[in-house]
């Protein structure tokens, strides 16, 4: 298993670490397989999703805001309990298929972490099964 540090600079905020987790598969030596990469936060997830125009992300967040404000009647006290719906919605992880050492992605797809509770200093698990 593999980690990669994700530092966040804003309470909402999408990371594109496509690279990073090509990185990750790459030095894991397998050819073929699958990748998970999984988010081990509660107000953090991870998508796969457009990233060549990073206006769909904004879209993203800014709808996710709209729906689930920061404030509302939560009972959670802590006072981020639309950080812990918005990760939900977003999942903690995603599968990839591997082929020939890299993920299998649409010419649009990026992965993004899901920020929803920064700035914080996060971290993504990578795990590469060969087959
Ligand atoms: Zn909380």
């Amino acid at each position: 298993m593999q980690t990669i540090q994700v530092k966040t600079g804003s309470r909402i905020q999408f990371i594109d670490i496509t690279s990073r987790v090509k990185e990750a598969i790459a030095q894991s030596g397998v050819r073929d397989g699958i990748g998970i990469v999984y988010v081990s936060h509660t107000t953090a997830g991870v998508t796969i999703n457009e990233a060549a125009d990073p206006s769909v992300v904004m879209d993203i967040t800014f709808k996710l805001s709209q729906l689930i404000p920061h404030q509302d009647a939560y009972r959670h006290s802590e006072g981020n309990s639309d950080a812990h719906i918005k990760a939900s919605l977003m999942g903690s992880s995603v599968h990839l298929i591997i082929s020939g050492g890299s993920p299998v992605l649409g010419t649009w797809q990026g992965i993004f972490f899901c920020e929803f509770d920064g700035p914080r200093q996060r971290k993504v698990l990578i795990k590469v099964i060969e087959g």
